[in-house]
């Protein structure tokens, strides 16, 4: 008898950010995102949700709690919104992650997160006075004090520093606190404020991002095997496979949604609270088409047909696709007009990384099993090649 070949439909893992409140108990002079007003998710909402999900789509899906500050909810909130995703929508593949200022995070918070091993992500801008400037006053302290509770617990901790127009000056102590530290680092350039009333005051300008980027790429290579940057990893990637690896640079419309305080659900995390962008309500279990379909979903296709048209040609288009809709909108005040404005980054980094890569492999390096070279030429320096090297294998 003839075999029939069996058909294997391929899943298609997805992201769904949780916002449990807007609110936040510091006040980051750059924060575009909290809002002291905003209720806090109840555990009714949480059961929605899971009833929505089942029925949305069964792909292994990843869920981050975002805010505001997503501690406020309480280690009660957390005990109950973990049992009730995890036992919902078995027996599927999930994962959870949390990005926290660390402020509220109590042995008892850290005992629930740990039951689950949540990687946690935190925010420090740098050594305690240039951060606390920025940020707020006594920030450095608390939110350090989280982090020995949750690494008392067995929690990973990684931290990403935002660089303003003002701490940009500062880039090198920034960085050797980092290495000093022993800490990972992931970046953020500061984006301009929707809800202040001077929006670009400490807004990163692309070209200093442009610059900032090759800084780091070039202090990373001095410095491999002492700290990992995760956002030059990340970009290395992205040219090394030719595809995007992280949101920025994928089309993540289809795949990503953040659900807020009240069960309405929005493209991201980033455009929580703004009704524009509310794409429907988790109450009414909206299918993928209903959301694609809405107001808020047909602008973030829109998004994905300008890509096409403005960066064609583009060496990068590929694994840049456009970089993220959300800072394509957030400096014309919430209306989309171009492609990510941090393109002229993005290229000064994806041609440096690329330059450099063709320039190694074609050049004089000794090759290694990988077909990578592993060595700098006598006399130099450690090469992407040999960042690749490090990548791949860990
Ligand atoms: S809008 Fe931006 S931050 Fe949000 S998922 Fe898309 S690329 Fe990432
Ligand atoms: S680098 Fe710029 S032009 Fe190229 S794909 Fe990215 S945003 Fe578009």
């Amino acid at each position: 008898m003839k075999k029939t070949k069996k058909i294997v439909a391929h899943k298609r893992p997805f992201h769904v950010m949780i916002i449990p409140t807007l609110g936040c108990p510091s006040s980051c002079s750059y924060c575009w995102s909290s809002d002291e007003r905003s209720p806090i998710m109840t555990i009714e909402t949480v059961k929605e949700m899971v009833h929505w999900l089942r029925e949305f789509r069964d792909d292994p899906v990843t869920f981050t709690f975002h805010g505001g500050e997503p501690l406020l909810a309480g280690a009660d909130f957390y005990r109950e919104a973990l049992a009730l995703i995890t036992e919902g929508l078995r027996p599927r593949k999930i994962a959870f992650a949390l990005q926290t200022n660390l402020w509220k995070m109590t042995p008892e918070m850290a005992s629930v997160l740990a039951e689950y091993q949540i990687p946690i992500g935190s925010s420090i801008d740098g050594p305690k006075d240039l951060n606390d400037l920025q940020r707020s006053a006594g920030y450095f302290d608390k939110t350090m004090a989280g982090y020995r509770v949750a690494k008392e617990h067995g929690l990973s901790v990684q931290f990403i520093c935002t660089f303003t127009s003002t701490s940009i000056d500062k880039k090198e102590e920034i960085f050797n606190f980092f290495l000093e530290n022993g800490l990972t680092m992931k970046l953020h350039p500061a984006l301009p404020s929707l809800k202040s009333d001077d929006p670009d005051k400490w807004a990163l300008p692309p070209e200093k991002y442009g610059e900032l980027l090759v800084y780091l790429l070039d202090k990373y290579l001095e410095n491999m095997d002492k700290i990992e940057v995760r956002n030059i990893n990340d970009l290395c990637r992205c040219v090394f496979t030719g595809r995007g690896t992280v949101c920025t640079y994928v089309d993540c419309m289809d795949d990503t949604f953040a659900v807020g305080p009240d069960g309405s659900i929005y493209p991201c995390y980033r455009f929580v609270g703004m009704p524009e962008w509310v794409m429907g309500n988790i109450r009414d279990r909206p299918s993928q088409a209903d959301l694609a379909g809405s107001g808020a979903g047909r602008r973030m296709q829109e998004f994905k047909r300008r890509v096409d048209v403005a960066c064609k040609g583009c060496r990068h288009l590929r694994y840049c696709r456009g970089g993220c809709p959300y800072n394509a909108i957030a400096p014309s005040g919430g209306e989309l007009l171009g492609v990510d404005p941090h393109c002229v980054a993005y290229k000064r980094i994806f041609d440096e990384i690329a330059d450099r890569f063709n320039k190694e492999i074609f050049g004089s390096f000794p090759m290694g099993p990988t077909c990578l070279p592993t060595e700098p030429p006598r006399g130099g320096k450690p090469g992407i090649t040999a960042l690749i090297q490090k990548i791949v294998s860990s």
